[in-house]
């Protein structure tokens, strides 16, 4: 009977774990100095010139607390205030990790093409998919073909964030790689380091754990009038 209030609960219970997980170890990590004494920026400026991506700039993003990616359009990577200036094990860490996505970009990383390709889609499924949904549930009886566009387009967005893993996985690998070859972290950091990129990569699952819940939550709801 109540089943979908369960699901819409753990939904949101997952999503604030995870949120509360990556800020927990950012306001941890960004507190404890890096022993080289190295800013975000400068992390960033030195990977990306040992990738022979001197083309790709470096800027401070004016967006807020963690609004730091990488522009492929423009060849910038954006880091905020507290990452750009901060010579912390986070500033290190989401500095590395962001290049990690410059990197992909060059080497045409296959997930990020997929995900590219996706991100119109997704946008638009995200826009409107519960408006939909909202519509749908309004006009089950008369048309449920609306439910059901409903229902496709969170699966879109479930589609996109499932691609969207490997992605952000694969570019803090790459961050915890060229971190360590290029000597900027010790043995002990690089465990750091590794924490504070996981706790980030829990969002991206949980984003997609939260999509796949709501989505089973919709169906029940649809299944429950259908009888
Ligand atoms: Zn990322």
């Amino acid at each position: 009977m109540y089943e979908q209030y369960y699901l819409y609960l753990i939904a949101i219970f997952i999503v604030f774990m995870a949120q509360a997980k990556v800020q927990n170890a950012y306001h941890k990590y960004k507190q404890i100095r890096n022993k080289r004494g190295l800013s975000g920026a400068e992390v960033a400026r030195r990977i990306l010139d040992l990738n022979d991506l001197q083309n790709v700039s470096v800027e401070v993003s004016n967006r807020g607390i963690l609004s730091d990616h990488y522009d492929p359009v423009a060849h910038v990577v954006r880091l905020s205030p507290d990452i750009f200036y901060q010579n912390s094990i986070a500033s290190i860490s989401v500095a590395a990790h962001e290049v990690g996505h410059a990197i992909q970009h060059k080497e045409h990383y296959g997930f990020i093409a997929l995900r590219n390709r996706l991100l119109p889609y997704a946008n638009i499924a995200s826009n409107f998919g519960w408006i939909t949904i909202v519509i749908g549930l309004l006009f089950f009886y008369s048309s449920p073909i609306i439910l059901y566009i409903g229902i496709c387009m969170l699966l879109v967005v479930a589609l996109f964030q499932l691609v969207t893993l490997p992605v952000e996985l694969n570019a803090s690998s790459r961050a915890l790689k060229q971190l360590d070859n290029a000597n900027f972290i010790t043995k002990d950091e690089y465990t750091s380091c590794r924490t504070m990129l996981k706790a980030a990569a829990y969002t991206y699952l949980a984003a997609l754990v939260s999509t796949i819940l709501q989505v089973l939550r919709v169906i029940l709801i649809a299944r429950r009038r259908d009888d």
